[in-house]
Formats: C-alpha cells, sequence, structure tokens
C-alpha cells in the first residue's frame, strides 16, 4: 500500500515546529513514531498534505521529576518509559500499560508515549483498507450519516484503545500544549470531546509537549488489559487504577482513581465508583468486587459494537479487569507495609 504524496518538514526546534503547524493548521499532521499515522494514511483515513515530523527535536523526549511532578516529553520513546526507574517507581501502572502495546517492534523503534495518547480513535468498521470501505454506505466518521456500530447513532462513537491513556488517566495525568500563542495545561480527563471523529479537545495549530503525573505519597497503581492476542493487539477492555492510603489510617484507602478504557470515546473516569472506595481496607477483596460490578455497569452505557469482541463479553470483562487491578494495587500497599 503506497502512502499518498506530502510535503514533508522536520525541524529541529520547537519554534520551527510550531510555526509550520500554525501555517499549515488543518492540513498539517504531526508525524511522532508514524506506528498510527503511517497507516491510517495508507488506508487514505487520514491525509494530511504537509507532515511535520519530530524526528530532530530531541529536546521532547526525557524523563525527569520536577516540582512534585513526574514529567515525560511527548516524544519519549515507549520503550525509555518501560526500562525508567523512576516510571517504575512512581508509575508502575503506565510501564505495565505500555509493555502491552501492539508489538515490540513499536515499543521498540518508533512508538512515542505522545502518539501513543493521540492515536485516532478505531472502529472495526472504520479501520479497514479502502477497498472494503468502498463496498459500503459511509458511516460518519468516513463522511456519511449512519453508524453501524450503534443503532441510530447521531454521532461517530470510535473507540480509544489507547494503553497509555487508561494509565495515565488513572494517575490523574495532565498534558501541556504548545502552539504560537502560548502554552496551556489541561488535565487528560477533560481532553476528550463526545464525536470519535475529532476525539480530543485540542486545536490543530496544537502540539503535545509534555504529560505531567503528580507524585503522590504512598500512591499504588496497576494496569490490566484484555485482548486476544498477547501481540500485535489493541485491548479490548482495560483498566488503570490508582489508590493512596489515607493519612491517618495507611491501612484504609484515602482516594481512589478508576478508569476503564477501550469501551469509549474515551477512557472512563468513574468517579462515584471511584469514591466509593474512600475508607475501604485494602484487603477488602468483597468491595474490590462491589467496585468491579459497579464499574461494569457505569461503562456499559458508553461501549458500542466496534472493538472486535462481542459487546457483552467486553462488558462483563470491565468487573474482571477492575477486579484485577484493585487487588494488584492493593497488594503493592501490603508489601509496602511488611518492608
Ligand atoms: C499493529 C499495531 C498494534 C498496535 N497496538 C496498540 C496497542 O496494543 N495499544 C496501543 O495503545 N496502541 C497500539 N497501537 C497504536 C500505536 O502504534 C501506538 O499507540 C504508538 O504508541 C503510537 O505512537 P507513534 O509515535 O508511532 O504515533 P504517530 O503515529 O506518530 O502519531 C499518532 C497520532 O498522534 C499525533 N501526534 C503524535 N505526537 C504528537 C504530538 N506531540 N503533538 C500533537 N500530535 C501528535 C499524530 O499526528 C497522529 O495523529 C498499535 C499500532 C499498530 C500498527
Ligand atoms: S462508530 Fe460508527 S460512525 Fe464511528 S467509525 Fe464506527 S461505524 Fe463509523
Amino acid at each position: 500500500m503506497r502512502l499518498p504524496q506530502f510535503t514533508y518538514h522536520s525541524p529541529d526546534t520547537l519554534e520551527g515546529v510550531l510555526a509550520l503547524l500554525d501555517e499549515h493548521r488543518d492540513n498539517a499532521g504531526v508525524l511522532a513514531g508514524g506506528t498510527d499515522l503511517l497507516v491510517r494514511m495508507k488506508h487514505r483515513l487520514a491525509g494530511p498534505k504537509v507532515l511535520v515530523s519530530l524526528k530532530h527535536l530531541d529536546s521532547l523526549s526525557y524523563i525527569k521529576e520536577m516540582s512534585g511532578m513526574l514529567c515525560i516529553g511527548a516524544k519519549t520513546p515507549i520503550i525509555d518509559v518501560i526500562r525508567s526507574d523512576r516510571v517504575k517507581q512512581q508509575a508502575p501502572a503506565l510501564v505495565q500499560a505500555c509493555e502491552r502495546i501492539g508489538a515490540v517492534s513499536i515499543q521498540h523503534y518508533r512508538g512515542t508515549i505522545g502518539g501513543n495518547i493521540l492515536q485516532d480513535n478505531r472502529c472495526i468498521h472504520y479501520n479497514q483498507s479502502q477497498l472494503h470501505r468502498s463496498g459500503r454506505q459511509p458511516c460518519h466518521k468516513d463522511g456519511g450519516k449512519i453508524c453501524y456500530a450503534r443503532d441510530e447513532a447521531d454521532r461517530c462513537n470510535s473507540t480509544c484503545q489507547s494503553d497509555g491513556a487508561t494509565a495515565l488517566m488513572a494517575m490523574d495525568a495532565h498534558l501541556v500544549l504548545n502552539s504560537t500563542r502560548g502554552e496551556h495545561r489541561v488535565a487528560l480527563d477533560g481532553f476528550y470531546t463526545t464525536d470519535g471523529i475529532h476525539p480530543f479537545d485540542m486545536q490543530p495549530d496544537e502540539l503535545l509537549t509534555k504529560i505531567d503525573i503528580p507524585v503522590v505519597p504512598g500512591a499504588v497503581s496497576a494496569y490490566q488489559r484484555l485482548s486476544y492476542r498477547s501481540a500485535i493487539d489493541y485491548p479490548i477492555v482495560c483498566a488503570g487504577i490508582r489508590l493512596v492510603p489515607d493519612q491517618k489510617d495507611a491501612g484504609c484507602i484515602g482516594s481512589a482513581r478508576i478508569v476503564v478504557g477501550a469501551m469509549s470515546r474515551s477512557p472512563l473516569f468513574l468517579a462515584k465508583v471511584s469514591q466509593s472506595l474512600a475508607g475501604v481496607r485494602f484487603d477488602d477483596n468483597t468491595a474490590f468486587d462491589r467496585a468491579g460490578k459497579d464499574a461494569m455497569n457505569a461503562a456499559a452505557t458508553f461501549a458500542a459494537h466496534n472493538a472486535g469482541a462481542d459487546l457483552a463479553f467486553r462488558q462483563a470483562m470491565v468487573e474482571k479487569m477492575v477486579g484485577r487491578a484493585l487487588e494488584q494495587a492493593a497488594a503493592q500497599v501490603s508489601m509496602k507495609i511488611a518492608r
């Protein structure tokens, strides 16, 4: 499959990248590792006329701790996140999520953490070859007025299948976006739109430059995911969890963040279910089972038939993924107390 024609730029300064995005806006595409974008271009699912490569922008590739934040540059390769002792210590769920991304070749050679968060939403009815799509009426995302994934849907419900975004949302991550107009910060759980065609609340001239993860004393995190194959496959359900011990009683949960991924247009931060765990003891598996069930019911309303597995099965698996991630996170607390 051939790529469509485009003009290629590879500036070596942030200012150079931002100036090109400002000049070309909707016609421009940012090229990080290209493992998502180039595949979509080959299938004619994306067609930027101008590719702005981050190849020479090494200043966006770093992992460091600053002002109570674990900061990760947007162009940091997935493999650097996996190998970082700092991330293992402060954000284990992110390492677990990155270890599960696609294929070792994506993790090692090309894929970046920024590209992982900003990969386009997916749908089995849409992420197909041009030939396949040409044989049927176009859906909303292809310029038509119907949806194959949800009866009578007035919009696209393509699914966010990013492993990284689910884990990062559980850890309350914030994104830093830059443009020639300046810089702004946005919480990852407030970054998504309600439209799977343009899933991110982001302007075409903006570049994701940094991901900030708050370092919370005593916090533990875990990530679980289900996919058909262990490699070269996207998640069909996943869950990221962060638990923070109570300040007065370290045996109890002070606050929790439960996020369910691959079930909706964005990872779902389940605020009510998360709040229900405040005050629960870390060894209370009954409460974790109940939270798993509640998470399943909460996530069910958002899902569409578009991630390659029976919807009822995916919904049922939410309970399992959340339950397992909670137990895994809680076990880290017991280990810390035992040390
Ligand atoms: C076979 C296969 C399996 C995969 N499996 C998984 C999986 O299991 N889990 C998973 O999460 N992903 C998976 N992916 C998706 C993807 O490869 C990875 O998420 C990867 O991390 C994307 O990073 P990238 O740097 O290659 O992104 P790119 O393809 O370069 O970019 C992705 C999108 O983000 C935009 N972008 C990238 N960086 C920036 C930035 N700094 N600012 C603004 N926009 C930006 C690009 O314009 C593009 O639209 C898979 C892909 C393939 C081909
Ligand atoms: S969810 Fe519906 S509109 Fe969106 S890509 Fe799938 S079939 Fe198309």
